[in-house]
């Protein structure tokens, strides 16, 4: 059986990217051992490093003014170093609560400064929203403005783009990053944890503002501190350096797909699919404002929940996998991030539909 994974992260992968890794696990570049066992400080490996950090940049368009860092510790990391780094000689910044991740960034935060936080969930006609950016409150005393422009576990995305004069935007764009095109000059820091639409779990990549730089507290991390890592060329100390190597493959084949415009095509025509056959059924159902669901996260109920487990049974022994949906929202979840292909979600339509017919 054809499987697709519809895993939330660590998540599918593109398979050629994966075959690749495959036969350069025992010889990689004719060097007769794997990138896993040389040293970061080779100049082999210096070269996937640069050739990486350059394909992203390429893909996303990102401005010179704009560093670029290979860190350690996902996206819960960020959520510390954000504040570390960013909040200076203020007290405060806003942080905008949109769902699980965004909650969970202001939990961490309040080691560091008392957040200003502004509830931007809201209920319309029955459906989970988000309050427009132009009601979103901005204090005059803030350092940043953070938010989360996709939630992995409430399926609700925030798909405005941020204008906010001169306030320095933060962002965790954990997974939604390479989905689509993104306008990085309305930043000052955009961050994402690899293991979703980048490669495997340990990577995380922050892209940030060089004249932010040099603010971090002294009680910050050397290891997230975002100006020791970028005079260190993203290696002050061991980085991940097989996720980092996979993920410059991952970033080759996007640009091979034809880069973000491109996956931004195909990733609404998987979501236009998914949800066109939830709204066109009473046996299945998702609960958020069409303005605010996510492209990458579909989650899911079925209008009987005692059916779930037989769903989740039959959707996994017919090559779907991972459909179960997150403990704290239940239900099923979809998540369709680049890596699966448009038949993946063809596959899983088909089988919802067979599935309502024979038990609806
Ligand atoms: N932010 C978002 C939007 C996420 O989806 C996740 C993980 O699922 C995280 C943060 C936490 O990431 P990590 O486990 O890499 O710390």
């Amino acid at each position: 059986t054809q499987v697709y994974n519809f895993s939330s992260g660590p998540a599918m992968l593109p398979v050629d990217v994966l075959r690749r890794a495959q036969h350069d696990l025992c010889d990689w570049n004719g060097l007769g051992t794997s990138v896993m066992e040389i040293s970061h400080r080779s100049k082999e490996f210096i070269q996937v490093a640069i050739d990486a950090e350059q394909d992203f940049r390429d893909l996303l368009q990102i401005p010179s003014n704009y560093k670029v860092l290979f860190c350690h510790g996902g996206g819960r990391g960020q959520f510390a170093g954000i504040p570390l780094n960013l909040l200076g000689d203020k007290k405060t910044a806003d942080y905008i609560d949109g769902g699980y991740w965004a909650h969970s960034a202001v939990k961490e935060a309040h080691k560091y400064l008392t957040p200003t936080v502004f509830d931007a969930k809201v209920t319309v006609d029955g459906l989970r929203a988000i309050k427009p950016m132009s009601e979103w409150q901005v204090s005059d005393n803030s350092a940043y403005l953070h938010y989360c422009p996709n939630e992995t576990i409430d399926g609700i995305a925030i798909h405005e783009t941020p204008d906010f004069g001169d306030t320095v935007v933060t962002a965790d764009f954990s997974s939604t990053i390479l989905s689509q095109p993104l306008d990085v000059s309305r930043f000052g820091a955009i961050y994402a944890g690899a293991q979703k639409n980048i490669g495997p779990a340990g990577l995380t990549l922050v892209i940030v503002r060089e004249d932010l730089l040099g603010k971090a507290h002294k009680s910050c991390p050397s290891i997230i501190d975002y100006t020791v890592l970028n005079d260190n060329d993203s290696m002050f100390n061991t980085p991940p350096t097989f996720a980092w190597y996979l993920s410059g493959l991952v970033f080759k084949w996007l640009k091979e797909q034809g880069g973000v415009a491109a996956m931004d095509k195909i990733n609404q025509e998987k979501a236009d699919l998914l949800y066109g056959v939830i709204d066109n059924s009473d046996f299945y159902r998702n609960d958020v404002a069409p303005a605010n669901r996510s492209r990458m996260n579909v989650p899911f109920q079925l209008a009987d929940s005692a059916l779930d487990k037989l769903f989740l049974e039959e959707s996994f022994a017919a090559g779907l996998h991972a459909l179960k949906g997150h403990r704290v929202v239940g239900g099923m979840r979809a998540s369709i991030y680049n890596a699966m292909p448009l038949e993946g979600v063809k596959a899983l339509t088909d089988f919802m539909v067979n599935f309502e017919r024979r038990h609806g």
